[in-house]
């Protein structure tokens, strides 16, 4: 059976991942249950370029090439703002994590604008082994509104208008979210082009 380690300790993302690789027949595991405990600092100008940085760092610090390594980054890009918050999105009032204060600083920025569309933005980079990588990216597009409308999720998710369910992801239960979302999309590329690898190999 193949290995892999998620380069992440969330909870959700390692659930939604296994369970959409698990047609696959691939073992994933967290960075925790690999024991390995490393920050990687996310200083890259593209959500494609961290994703990368994070899986590199790790492949290359786990001595057992049979495992594969998956990370992940992503955020919300705003095209009133050029694309910001974009690889900013969890730090964009200064503070990391500060989910009030981004909202805010957003909804400032936003204020008396007309063009309201926004992106949420996942990228995925699998290195499979030394000479093989592979990337994706989901996108789910919406528009920010002029204030926050629901309760769940994380993030901007109140503030993100997806105009085909006429909620915000913050209206949307997780189930909902995660059937369309931007973290989804990249997951089903992903599965699809990690099956094409192994039916190769
Ligand atoms: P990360 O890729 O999990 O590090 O997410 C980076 C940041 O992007 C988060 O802290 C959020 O601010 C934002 N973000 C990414 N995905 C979502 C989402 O699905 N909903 C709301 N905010 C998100």
């Amino acid at each position: 059976m193949k290995k892999l380690i998620l380069a992440s300790n969330n909870e959700n993302k390692i659930i939604e991942i296994k369970d959409i690789l698990s047609p696959l027949n691939v073992q994933v595991i967290s960075l925790k249950e690999a024991e390995i405990n490393v920050e990687v600092e996310e200083d890259g100008k593209t959500f494609m370029e961290n994703a990368y940085k994070k899986a590199k760092e790790i492949f290359d610090i786990v001595s057992d090439k049979d495992y594969m390594v998956l990370a992940d980054d992503s955020g919300l890009a705003v095209d009133a703002l050029g694309g910001a918050p974009g690889v900013y999105s969890a730090r964009f009032s200064g503070e990391h994590g500060n989910t009030k204060k981004n909202n805010e600083k957003l909804l400032r920025l936003m204020e008396n604008i007309k063009d309201r569309r926004a992106k949420f933005i996942c990228a995925m980079v699998l290195i499979v082994d030394e000479k093989n990588t592979i990337r994706v990216q989901g996108e789910v597009e919406g528009a920010i509104l002029e204030e926050e409308r629901g309760k769940d999720g994380f993030g901007y998710d109140p503030l993100f208008y997806v105009p085909q369910y006429n909620m915000t992801f913050g209206e949307m239960d997780s189930k909902a979210k995660n059937s369309i979302s931007h973290r989804k999309k990249a997951l089903v590329d992903l599965e699809e082009e990690l099956r094409k690898y192994l039916q190769g190999e």
